[in-house]
């Protein structure tokens, strides 16, 4: 049975489905969801994130994390959370830079749902102790938070509304279907509200920072399900389980849901901010020639305005007033 047979069937059983739920199984049905049966990642899967286009990425968060560490006075521990983290790149990079006493303090938590990238982030980051949970409050963390989530919140579920109706996927013809399939759509998505929240209690109980990075926008609302498959941007209702399905993020409702102090940015400035370009420097002056292309590229592609730089935006949330996080 295929995905799409799937949903058929369940929608003939306990009707139209809302595009959360859709959402929710295209990504995690736990045989045939996107997440849980490949790496997307790369030339040959289904797109590329930061991390993944260059190091100086990661490079840059574990700055940003060291200089939270000390101005949260140096703790002796902490727990260095990572939401989604894909092939595990982005904390194996930060590990690079961290100085050690940081390094040493820390005590790495990733959160994954997905057992083939569960198995990538094992050997991306061998040599380290690292705890894996499936959910939020399955930590529990016995000193400071710092949590990390880059393309993350783009994948958790989405709903849409027409008016007052919930908009459904259907069947009709033997085939899926939007309903209503025009009208102007808002869409929301309790779940991420949750799990901003929950991220917000955790580091107001703990002391910490949070910082989510990933495509939206900071007010206004429309609709962003998009799927994604082979690089390119695909029907909703096709290619299900085999495309990633996503919807931009409503940073304006995640800022307020929360009192903590909360930063905003686009990511090219956030970068710029914490030193990209300086880092680019001094890799471009030990690097050979090809390397030099990709620093450059991988640069542009991070920080350009009409990459991901503008796009792409960076939340900063911090558990108190005496903590000013770098970049914005
Ligand atoms: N941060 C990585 C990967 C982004 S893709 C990068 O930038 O390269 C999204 C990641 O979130 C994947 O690792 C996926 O398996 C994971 N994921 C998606 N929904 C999840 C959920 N509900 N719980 C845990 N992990 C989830």
């Amino acid at each position: 049975m295929s995905l799409e047979e799937i949903v058929k069937q369940r929608i003939l059983e306990d009707g139209p489905m809302s595009v959360s739920q859709f959402m929710a199984l295209a990504l995690g049905h736990p045989q045939y969801g996107y997440y849980m049966k490949r790496d997307p990642f790369g030339a040959d899967g289904d797109f590329t994130t930061a991390p993944e286009i260059s190091q100086m990425f990661g490079e840059m968060i574990g700055a940003w994390v060291a200089d939270i560490w000390a101005q949260l006075g140096q703790p002796a521990r902490f727990y260095l959370v990572e939401c989604g983290p894909g092939r595990g790149t982005l904390m194996a990079d930060m590990m690079r830079v961290l100085p050690e006493d940081v390094r040493k303090a820390c005590k790495i938590v990733l959160m994954e749902m997905s057992p083939v990238l569960k198995a990538k982030q094992k050997e991306s980051l061998k040599g380290f102790e690292v705890l894996w949970v499936n959910a939020l409050d399955e930590i529990s963390a016995h000193g400071p938070v710092v949590l990390i989530a880059n393309e993350f919140l783009d994948a958790l579920p989405v709903r849409q509304f027409v008016g007052k109706n919930e908009r459904v996927v259907k069947v009709e013809d033997g085939k899926l279907v939007f309903d209503p399939s025009s009208g102007a759509i808002v869409e929301t998505s309790d779940e991420r509200v949750k799990f901003f929240q929950d991220v917000c209690a955790l580091i107001e109980k703990q002391r910490g920072a949070a910082l989510f990075v990933d495509y939206g926008y900071f007010s206004g609302t429309g609709d962003t399900l998009q799927a994604v498959y082979r690089h390119k941007f695909c029907d909703v209702l096709v290619h299900i389980g085999d495309a990633d399905v996503t919807a931009h993020v409503d940073f304006g409702t995640l800022r307020d849901a929360t009192t903590l102090p909360l930063f905003m940015t686009e990511q090219g400035k956030f970068l710029r901010g914490l030193g990209i370009e300086k880092r680019a420097e001094y890799l471009l002056k030990k690097a050979s020639t090809g390397q030099a292309e990709q620093i450059k590229s991988g640069l542009r592609r991070l920080i350009a305005d009409d990459e991901m730089g503008k796009l792409f935006k960076v939340m900063g949330v911090v558990s108190g007033s005496e903590i000013h996080p770098a970049g914005f």
